[in-house]
C-alpha cells in the first residue's frame, strides 16, 4: 500500500511535471502572439495628406497610415483603384475628409462605413462655422483646412477617432496631439503676423479654383476665383473676362497658381491683364488641395501653410522671411 501510494505520487508528480513542461513550452509562444498583437500598428488609410499628417503625428508608432491621394491630386476628381479598395478592406480603420470633398468616393465610403470604422473628420465641424457653398446652395465649401485654427477642430476629431479604435493608447494620442495643435498654432500665428504686413488695399487673392474662402475669413482678404469650388466646373470666359477688369481697376499685382489644379486659366488672367496695360505677376505656387511632396516640409500640413502664408504675403507686398515662419521652407518657393 506504502509503495503504491509513493507510486502514486511518483505519478503525480510526474503528470505534474510534464504539464509544467507542456506549459514552458507553450507559454512563451503565447505570450509572444499575445504581445504582438496588441503591439501591431493600427492600420488606417485616409484619403487626402492632411488628414495623413495629423493621423501620424497623433498615432506615432501605434498607427500605420496610408494616404490615397498622394502630392498634386486633385481629391474633387479622385476615384479609388483597385488597390484602394484592397487596402480600405484590409484597414481597421478608415479617415475621409467628407462635406463632400471627395465627390467621386463617397457614395463607396459611406457604403464601407456599414462594415467598418469609416469616420468623415470634417463633418465634426459645427455647422454654423462652415461657408456656404458657392455652387450649391444645400451644400458646404469643403476647403476648412485652409484655415489652422478651424483644422484644429478636425485634428481633435482625427484623435478622437484614433482613441475609438485603440483606447489602449489614449494616452499616447493625447500627449501627440496636444504637442501638434501647437504646432498648428504657432503656424496660425505666424499667419496673422505676416498678413497683417500686406497692405490693406492689397488684400486680394486670386486663384484658379475657389479653395480659399476659409483662408480669406480668416485674414481678411478678399477672395477670388476663377472656377467655382469644384475644379470640375468649366471657367468661363465671362468670368475671366470680370477678373481681368478687377486686377486692372484695382492694381492687383500678383495671382497664384495651384499644386493640383491646371494653371491655364491663370495664365488667361495675366494675359487678359497686359492687354490692357496692367502688368500682373505669377506670386507663386499655392497648395490648396494637396500638400507638396513627402519628405519634404511642405509635404506636412504646417509646411503646406508656412508656405502658403509666406509666399502670399511676399507677393503681395507684405513682409514675411524668404524661407517662412523656421527657415525651413525650400530656396525660392
Ligand atoms: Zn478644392
Amino acid at each position: 500500500m506504502r509503495t503504491g501510494s509513493i507510486n502514486g505520487l511518483r505519478r503525480i508528480a510526474l503528470a505534474a511535471g510534464l504539464m509544467l513542461l507542456a506549459l514552458a513550452a507553450l507559454a512563451p509562444g503565447q505570450v509572444r502572439a499575445e504581445a504582438s498583437q496588441a503591439a501591431r500598428p493600427l492600420s488606417v488609410v485616409v484619403t487626402t495628406g492632411m488628414i495623413a499628417d495629423a493621423a501620424r503625428r497623433i498615432g506615432g508608432d501605434h498607427v500605420e497610415v496610408r494616404a490615397l491621394m498622394g502630392a498634386g491630386v486633385d481629391p474633387h476628381a479622385y476615384r479609388q483603384t483597385r488597390s484602394d479598395i484592397a487596402a480600405m478592406a484590409r484597414a481597421d480603420l478608415v479617415l475621409w475628409h467628407g462635406l463632400y470633398l471627395e465627390a467621386q468616393m463617397e457614395g463607396f465610403l459611406k457604403e464601407l462605413g456599414a462594415r467598418k470604422p469609416v469616420v468623415a473628420v470634417a463633418e465634426s465641424l459645427p455647422r454654423e462655422l462652415l461657408i456656404s457653398h458657392f455652387d450649391y446652395a444645400d451644400k458646404v465649401d469643403p476647403h476648412v483646412w485652409m484655415d489652422p485654427r478651424l483644422w484644429s477642430r478636425v485634428v481633435e476629431a482625427v484623435r478622437e477617432a484614433l482613441v475609438a479604435a485603440r483606447p489602449e493608447a489614449e494616452k499616447a494620442f493625447s500627449v501627440n496631439a496636444e504637442a501638434y495643435l501647437d504646432e498648428l498654432e504657432q503656424v496660425a500665428a505666424y499667419s496673422d503676423t505676416v498678413f497683417a504686413s500686406v497692405p490693406e488695399t492689397a488684400r486680394v487673392l486670386v486663384t484658379a479654383h475657389d479653395a480659399f474662402s476659409y483662408f480669406g475669413r480668416a485674414q481678411g482678404f478678399e477672395v477670388l476665383g476663377i472656377q467655382g469650388i469644384s475644379t470640375q466646373s468649366e471657367a468661363g470666359l465671362q468670368r475671366v473676362a470680370e477678373l481681368v477688369d478687377i486686377l486692372v481697376d484695382r492694381r492687383i499685382r500678383a495671382v497664384f497658381v495651384e499644386s493640383s489644379v491646371s494653371d491655364r486659366s491663370i495664365r488667361a488672367l495675366i494675359e487678359g491683364a497686359a492687354a490692357k496695360g496692367h502688368t500682373v505677376a505669377i506670386g507663386g505656387e499655392l497648395f490648396s488641395d494637396a500638400m507638396g511632396p513627402e519628405g519634404a516640409y511642405e509635404g506636412t500640413y504646417p509646411g503646406m501653410i508656412d508656405h502658403n502664408a509666406t509666399v502670399i504675403s511676399r507677393a503681395l507686398g507684405g513682409d514675411a522671411p524668404e524661407r517662412g515662419m523656421a527657415g525651413r521652407l525650400a530656396a525660392g518657393s
